[in-house]
């Protein structure tokens, strides 16, 4: 998708903080970080909802949380962390590429806003 933030950030046209990556996932920095660790877990194809996920991609949804898992671990995050799919209007979802939120370094509280 050629006017996708996302998908430019994984073909390198905007620069990022990469923390993470493997053939199909990219993980970096988010830009407004929520807590001390804010990383962004993407899958390097474009899929804009969760609802559109292919059924054909279960791997690649199961990357998605394995690179959450090593993630949390190469930053330290003992203490545990929030994982956060903003999904559709209601969900809050800004950008329509499908992102693992991966929250850590301080408490969280809940509800969520
Ligand atoms: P959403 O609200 O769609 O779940 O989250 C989108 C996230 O992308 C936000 O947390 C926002 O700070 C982050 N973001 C938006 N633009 C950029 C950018 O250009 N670079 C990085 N690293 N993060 C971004
Ligand atoms: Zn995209």
């Amino acid at each position: 998708m050629d006017d996708c933030l996302f998908c430019k950030i994984v073909k390198g046209e905007i620069p990022t903080q990469p923390i993470y990556q493997t053939e199909t996932i990219y993980a970096f920095k988010d830009i407004n970080p929520q807590a001390p660790s804010h990383i962004l877990i993407i899958p390097k194809k474009h899929i804009d909802r969760i609802e559109n996920f292919p059924e054909t991609d279960k791997a690649l949804a199961g990357e998605i949380i394995l690179a959450a898992k090593a993630i949390a671990k190469q930053e330290n995050l003992k203490e545990g962390y929030r994982l956060v799919f903003n999904n559709g209007k209601d969900g809050g979802q800004e950008v329509e590429h499908v992102h693992l939120h991966l929250l850590g370094g301080r408490s969280m509280q809940w509800p969520p806003g």
